[in-house]
């Protein structure tokens, strides 16, 4: 019998009338039972996050910093018996990159919580006018999440909204509601009833979290084309927004590149998580100079990293998440074999069970082909050919993307000039998809809107309110 998980409304453990079987998608076996929310499931986690505003607004600064040391510790406490469940419901690995990993950085970001400060600031403080501005919180904040990193996605949304005052409603992806489901139930037992609430089931819940006037604001984490809807949807109530979306992150290597010594960063860069990263380096502009060298020092690392069921600890890539994102990425690679493209290793689906595509490496295309233009979103990386370091500029900034971007080579100078020049959320130097809690994160043009960390992402789950009193 597969385990059925709950949905967590105002305290309280909630079942659905029907569920969704959830699978492993590197066996296709049954991982559990995801209930299905209705509207009116989610009209009561409304409800409740409402219901549960004022008292946990009210409880204070130092409250709201010791609930996310307890949300650190209920994290550290279970993060072998959520480890497990991500790697079953998601494919990662346990190990290296994996669920592991992805449990430590939620507990890391919710520690960095406890840690920060939302500080009265004077403005003026004259013998007309005391004028303060303080930072309080908005209300209850919607959270709708991918299935990519689904828990530390999560916590980027819940935490600092936790930590401003707010209360939440999380509505995970349907590929991987499981652990979002227990992790919420595990967290709501350090938090008063409703401050904290999950409501698992399909896209059309998402819909209506962002049109609800109960919710004061939406953080979104997901594809573009869903960004754009949330933020029409969120139109109508005038909700803030923060939108993490899709990437297509370029690197450019320069002729003076290490590349033997870089390609272990720019590999990782790449296939963290078999590709399904929104900051993963997903097209590589390379240097003539050094092209043959950098294809065959990263060939060389792609054949030695192994890939399989996440649940074998050897394992250090996973499959793809999906049938739709494992379909999407053999075509990217067909289409651009007819482009002409040839891939160095990798290039075809491995047989089932599971949805398991190889480390690919393709050379022999350029801008124009849908795998370089577009974000493939999996383990196959293009690797472009350039002579003119204007050219790879102006390619690797063409497009609606703009969330990360890298420079790989040796001389200061040149790398923080090209590094200027990259229109990006972020410019990594010789490294590529590094991330921290303390470091504002988000993209520009449709990569997103706000930015999630540090001091900045606090404030994003805040409102301004002045009080401008006479002397
Ligand atoms: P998706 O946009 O398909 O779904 C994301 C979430 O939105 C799911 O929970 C889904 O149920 C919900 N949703 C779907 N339709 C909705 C609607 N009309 N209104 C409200 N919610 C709706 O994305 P995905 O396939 O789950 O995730 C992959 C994408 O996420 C990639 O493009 C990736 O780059 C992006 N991503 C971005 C970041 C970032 O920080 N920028 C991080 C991770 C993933």
């Amino acid at each position: 019998m597969s385990q059925k998980y709950d949905m967590t409304i105002g305290g309280r453990r909630v079942q659905s009338g029907s569920h969704q079987q959830v699978h492993n998608p590197a066996d296709g076996s049954v991982v559990g039972l995801s209930p299905v929310g209705t509207e009116d499931d989610l009209e009561a986690a409304v409800v409740a996050a409402r219901e549960a505003f004022e008292g946990w607004r009210d409880t204070g600064d130092d409250a709201h910093a010791s609930a996310c040391t307890a949300i650190a510790k209920v994290l550290t406490d279970h993060a072998a018996e959520l480890s497990l469940l991500l790697s079953k419901e998601q494919g990662k690995p346990l190990k290296g990159l994996g669920s592991e990993f992805e449990l430590g950085g939620c507990a890391a970001w919710a520690g960095f919580a406890a840690t920060q400060s939302l500080p009265m600031r004077v403005l003026e403080d004259s013998a007309r006018s005391r004028i303060e501005m303080h930072r309080v919180p908005i209300g209850v904040v919607g959270s709708i999440t991918p299935w990519n990193w689904p828990l530390l996605i999560a916590i980027w949304h819940i935490v600092p909204a936790l930590r401003a005052g707010n209360t939440v409603v999380i509505k995970p992806s349907p590929f991987t509601p499981l652990s979002t489901l227990r992790m919420i139930e595990l967290i709501a037992k350090v938090l008063p009833p409703g401050v904290i609430n999950v409501v698992a089931g399909g896209d059309s819940l998402g819909a209506q979290l962002t049109r609800h006037p109960g919710i004061g604001k939406i953080v979104f984490t997901g594809s573009i084309p869903t960004g754009k809807k949330v933020m029409a949807g969120a139109a109508s109530t005038l909700k803030p927004l923060t939108l993490e979306l899709g990437g297509n992150d370029p690197g450019i290597v320069l002729p003076d590149a290490n590349v033997e010594q870089l390609a272990e960063g720019m590999f990782w860069g790449a296939m963290i998580n078999s590709g399904q990263t929104c900051a993963a380096l997903k097209r590589l502009y390379v240097h003539d100079s050094v092209f043959d060298r950098t294809c065959s020092a990263l060939a060389d690392i792609a054949r030695r990293v192994p890939m399989g069921n996440g649940l074998v600890e050897t394992n250090l890539l996973g499959p793809l998440q999906n049938q739709r994102q494992f379909e999407k990425v053999i075509d990217l690679v067909e289409d651009a074999r007819r482009h002409g493209g040839a891939a160095i290793v990798g290039g075809a689906p491995l047989p089932g069970p599971g949805y398991f595509y190889p480390t690919t490496l393709l050379t022999g295309i350029e801008d124009g082909v849908r795998l370089v233009d577009e974000e493939q979103f999996g383990p196959a990386l293009p690797i472009i050919r350039y002579r003119d370091l204007d050219d790879a500029i102006e390619r690797a900034n063409r497009g609606e993307f703009g969330l990360a971007a890298s420079v790989w080579g040796t001389d200061p100078a040149q790398l923080r000039a090209v590094a200027s020049r990259l229109e990006a959320g972020t410019v990594y130097i010789n490294k590529h998809a590094d991330i921290a809690p303390h470091v504002p994160f988000g993209g520009v043009k449709s990569s997103g809107i706000g930015r999630e960390f540090g001091d900045e992402g606090l404030e994003a789950c805040t409102s301004i309110k002045v009080i401008n009193a006479a002397v």
